[in-house]
């Protein structure tokens, strides 16, 4: 599942491909944008901007139309020159967005909905948010307060919940965990302020630097060479980068998600 470094980075080239052009033309396989369009077409409109929120993109039109789509696991944004030939077929198309430069096209995208400025406030899940890790405004301090509103939860799911702090994934999730040297299975309340923080920031940092340099790998030791560029995930029975004790793998009972952690820099116990 794209984690909100991908979605931000989907945004960012949206933006810089699409943003502050004229909708030259909108097309959609899906009834209920479709019938907006009819209504109230997209031809004509400027796209204000294109932004992500956690793993939400959204695309800002004027006249108070935005446009909310989740990529879920098999979604994806493509831009194209006009003319140009896609990378997926044509069945897998679920909307057409062109400028007189360029063309988006939303794949398999399994969330896609228009929204007025007021409607997309009130939408359910959506507003429902958390404070967004590589939001330009991110709010340390009340993602730290998220998170001790689930003292009963365990570190590793409570990172996922999006209306905790959105954005962080299930890879990212066991690299923060290290990187705050936090053990992911112990609870959130057995933590101090100071370890929630240390967590918050170290999701920031990693994220922030994943959004910053050049190469799409995902990376989080600043190693940008395949197979050394995370501490943890992925790398079960292998030793840690630091103390050399081999890395353990196990799901969580409440997500069954798999978590990576090195029992020497994140004891249980600490
Ligand atoms: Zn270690």
């Amino acid at each position: 599942m794209p984690e909100g470094d991908t979605l931000f980075r989907m945004a960012r080239t949206l933006q810089r491909a699409i943003g502050g052009q004229i909708v030259t033309r909108f097309e959609t396989v899906l009834p209920k944008l479709a019938r907006v369009d009819d209504d109230a077409p997209l031809a004509g409109r400027t796209i204000e901007c294109v932004e992500s929120e956690g793993k939400w993109l959204l695309m800002r039109f004027s006249g108070d139309l935005i446009l909310l789509t989740h990529m879920l696991m098999s979604g994806s944004w493509h831009i194209y020159r006009p003319g140009e030939r896609w990378q997926r077929g044509r069945q897998h198309m679920r909307i057409v967005i062109e400028t007189p430069r360029m063309v988006a096209v939303a794949f398999n995208v399994p969330v896609a909905e228009f929204h007025t400025g007021d409607s997309l406030a009130r939408r359910v899940g959506f507003n429902r948010l958390g404070p967004a890790v590589l939001g330009e405004d991110f709010d340390a301090e009340s993602a730290v307060r998220n998170l001790l509103s689930q003292p009963g939860m365990e570190v590793g799911p409570a990172l996922l919940k999006q209306n905790l702090l959105a954005g962080i994934g299930n890879e990212f999730k066991s690299e923060v965990c290290f990187g705050a040297g936090v053990n992911p299975f112990r609870t959130v309340g057995s933590l101090s302020v100071e370890d929630l923080r240390r967590l918050v920031a170290a999701a920031r940092a990693m994220m922030t630097d994943n959004v910053l340099q050049r190469s799409a790998m995902r990376r989080t030791t600043r190693r940008a060479a395949p197979g050394e560029n995370l501490w943890v995930y992925g790398r079960g029975g292998e030793p840690c980068r630091k103390c050399g004790e081999a890395i353990q793998a196990r799901r969580h009972a409440v997500d069954a998600r798999l978590t990576y952690w090195c029992p020497q820099c994140q004891p249980y116990g600490a």
